[in-house]
């Protein structure tokens, strides 16, 4: 019988910077472009939506960036998170392979999200902020954020996808326990969510289309600003903890990752775990292989056409280089709602480019089988998105077996699927489909593209 080993940080050690890999890019990721004059956005572009910290942290190339006290104080309440080796799956699956998990579902949300949330709130609250809006997909970072405001003091407002407004009630009434609002989107709220209204009024919406309501709100109103829960620079920063802590851990374990897997949605529980080590290979450490994995029916990375696009869908935002379906692509209904972004976040984007990560893409189906194994050998059930990362893990395992390697496989467990078992229950009961998105509405999409003349 195989025994838990379970790596612990004593709380001493969370960590007292965030890492910032701006700080070690061979090259620096391409400007963000106002999307007007198509010229880069200066610092005063960004203040009707976010405080200035953030502002100053999304364009810094400092390499380390310290956590404010009061920030390492609430993440006390769960961090440092455990590490721990999957010995049971890995006797389940008869491979020579280790495989590490870091859990990020111990957080009060269930997820890594709070890891932003905690600090996005934090320098609002200290600029003077009384409000925050927000979209949420699946309804994990509306309730990271919700628990966030509750801490601090800020009223929060939070724009949740129609579908998983309908399909999650729980997530909901977790966002209302904490104090916030919830509307589902697109709502009668905004003049956009109107807009959409008029014509699709059943439409079950999308990531994009919240955050333009969310946008919206924090732009008409002084004493709001917006908060991103994925894709944004100073969003990835602040995961960096993940990896960080990580790379302690797997000393500990008295062994190195020759393969590290995340989940990508936005990019930011990926690029959390993965971006300390990469930073620590472009820094002469050892490169472990790097791999991305997003849903067939939401495949940025895998399908998406590597340009200049809105954030969102109704237009308001900048214009960032990545990864993208097009912003006005609205993804099938599938059940990890938190993957379901048609754009990738600029630095894992950028990343990608330089051919220092490499992405794959899989079906639901497949995704929850490996979810089902996980719960079976491990006991956590994952969140839907996080069984991507499992899945990929599985394959890594078996690929290992049939050469007979005995490499070192680390993944994040990016959360627990405690809100999503509406989910597994279709997938027991064989009701849960491979949705296949619209190949015209792609098409479509990607022709949509606003066109951004080449530098120079
Ligand atoms: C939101 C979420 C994701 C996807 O978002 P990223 O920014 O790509 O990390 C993945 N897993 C869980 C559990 C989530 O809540």
């Amino acid at each position: 019988m195989s025994q838990t080993i379970k790596y612990l940080l004593p709380e001493d050690r969370i960590p007292r910077h965030w890492y910032n890999i701006q700080a070690d890019l061979p090259r620096p990721a391409p400007p963000v472009l106002h999307p007007g004059t198509l010229q880069p956005i200066g610092p005063a572009d960004l203040a009707p939506l976010f405080p200035m910290a953030l502002i100053m942290q999304e364009v810094s190339t400092e390499r380390e960036i310290e956590i404010p006290e009061p920030v390492r104080e609430i993440y006390r309440v769960w961090r440092p998170s455990p590490l721990i080796r999957a010995r049971r799956l890995e006797q389940v699956l008869g491979t020579p392979a280790k495989i590490f998990y870091k859990y990020e579902g111990v957080s009060p949300a269930g997820s890594h999200k709070p890891n932003t949330a905690i600090a996005q709130a934090f320098y609002n609250k200290e600029e003077g902020i009384k409000r925050l809006s927000t979209e949420t997909g699946a309804g994990q970072w509306g309730s990271s954020l919700a628990f966030a405001g509750a801490l601090f003091g800020l009223d929060v407002t939070v724009f949740q996808v129609r579908v998983s407004y309908d399909q999650k009630p729980y997530r909901r009434a977790l966002m209302e326990t904490y104090g916030a609002r919830c509307l589902p989107s697109p709502s009668p709220e905004t003049a956009y969510g109107r807009s959409v209204l008029e014509t699709h009024p059943d439409h079950p919406g999308s990531l994009g289309i919240a955050i333009s309501e969310a946008v919206e709100i924090a732009a008409t109103r002084d004493d709001t600003k917006y908060a991103l829960g994925s894709v944004l620079n100073h969003v990835l920063l602040h995961q960096s903890i993940i990896g960080i802590e990580a790379m302690e851990q797997m000393e500990m374990a008295g062994t190195w990752p020759d393969v590290v897997i995340g989940c990508t949605g936005g990019g930011s529980n990926f690029a959390g775990l993965a971006f300390p080590f990469i930073g620590h290979g472009l820094r002469g450490g050892p490169k472990p292989r790097m791999l991305a994995v997003e849903p067939s029916a939401c495949p940025s990375l895998t399908r998406g056409k590597y340009a200049y696009d809105f954030g969102d869908t109704g237009h308001l935002t900048p214009l960032t280089k990545m990864h993208t379906l097009g912003s006005t692509f609205t993804p099938p209904g599938f059940h990890a709602g938190g993957l379901r972004y048609h754009g990738m976040a600029p630095l894992v984007s950028h990343l990608a480019e330089l051919g220092l990560i490499d992405a794959v893409a899989y079906e639901q189906s497949e995704c929850f089988a490996a979810g089902v194994l996980f719960a079976r050998a491990e006991g956590i059930i994952p969140a839907p998105e996080a069984n991507h990362a499992v899945k990929a893990a599985v394959e890594e395992a078996l690929r290992c077996k049939r050469e007979g390697k005995a490499e070192t496989i680390l993944f994040n467990l990016s959360g627990h699927g405690h809100f999503d078992m509406q989910a597994y229950a279709d997938y027991s009961a064989g009701k849960l489909l491979d949705l296949q998105y619209d190949e015209k509405e792609l098409a479509m999409a990607l022709s949509g593209l606003p066109s951004v003349p080449a530098p120079g």
